[in-house]
């Protein structure tokens, strides 16, 4: 890897994010870190940078269509492309509270379409390599899709069924997941579309392949769960890490890992 290896990581000003970013620029790579608010992203970007690493910072927030625009324009005007997708950034406001409507719009809005906002504008802009272009989505255990497999039926309608459900104050008897309902409902869905993107994608020709993966970082001590986890923010970046930049005699796509494992979700 060097330093036209171009990696955009969401969410990087802290957490997990933020490993993510440290780690790929040890690795050599050239790291977008963002952050959708542009002092604390260029404080993060200064701590990096002065360990001697290639991180440079530019603003952006996943829930905003014109930010994200802002982005890849830039984007593509200052290196032509990207080779890797971090796609970190991700809210969870169910510790120990109701499954509110605004909570749940916002937990959807962000962990899932968000997500999905920055795969669509940024495949354009991934760039043509041997080694094959990365998306890793850090995901989450709690979005378990049971084995199901028409994926492509499932993922929006299930989202706003959902989203519906809460609107309408009955969603405890819809049969979602009874632990951090929203945050699981997000993450099922980033798990299923990372399933479904990385079919679509596989059709692509030689040397303009694009390789999409998910994972579970653990339970891990950041700011989302009150610094109660039992891992360090650097372990929960080591995955995403890995994925981002497995061997290309590995190529591997559309599966969930935890701990470097593959697994089923
Ligand atoms: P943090 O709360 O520490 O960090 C979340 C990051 O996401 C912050 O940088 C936050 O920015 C950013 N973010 C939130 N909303 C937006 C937005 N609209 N646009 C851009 N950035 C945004 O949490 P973690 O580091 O723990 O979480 C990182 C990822 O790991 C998330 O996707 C989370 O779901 C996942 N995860 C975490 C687990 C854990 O145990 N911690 C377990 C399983 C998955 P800001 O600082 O501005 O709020």
């Amino acid at each position: 890897w060097c330093s036209e290896t171009i990696a955009v990581v969401t969410g990087g000003n802290r957490g997990i994010g933020f490993e993510i970013a440290h780690q790929l620029a040890v690795h050599g790579l050239t790291v977008i870190l963002t952050s959708r608010d542009s002092v604390i992203g260029e404080e993060a970007t200064k701590v990096l940078r002065e360990g001697g690493l290639n991180v440079v910072f530019h603003q952006l927030d996943v829930l905003d269509p014109s930010s994200i625009k802002l982005f890849s324009e830039w984007t593509q005007q200052t290196y032509g492309g990207i080779d890797i997708l971090v796609n970190n950034a991700g809210i969870n406001f169910n510790i120990g509270s109701e499954n509110s409507v605004e909570f749940a719009q916002k937990v959807v809005a962000t962990n899932y379409y968000g997500t999905k906002s920055m795969i669509q504008d940024m495949i354009p802009l991934m760039k043509p390599s041997a080694s094959g272009a990365r998306i890793v989505n850090v995901s989450s255990r709690l979005g378990r899709l049971n084995g199901r497999r028409n994926v492509k039926e499932l993922i929006d309608r299930t989202v706003s069924t959902f989203l519906q459900q809460v609107e309408e104050g009955n969603w405890a008897a819809g049969g979602w997941p009874q632990m951090f309902t929203d945050y699981s409902v997000a993450k099922l869905a980033v798990n299923a579309y990372t399933r479904l993107l990385a079919k679509i994608l596989s059709s692509r020709p030689e040397g303009q392949k694009i390789y999409i993966n998910c994972y579970c970082p653990g339970w891990v001590k950041t700011a989302m769960t009150g610094w109660a986890g039992n891992i360090s923010a650097e372990d929960g970046a080591d995955t995403g890490v890995w994925l981002a930049l497995l061997p290309p005699d590995q190529p591997v796509t559309g599966k969930f890992f935890a701990e470097r494992r593959r697994k089923q979700v």
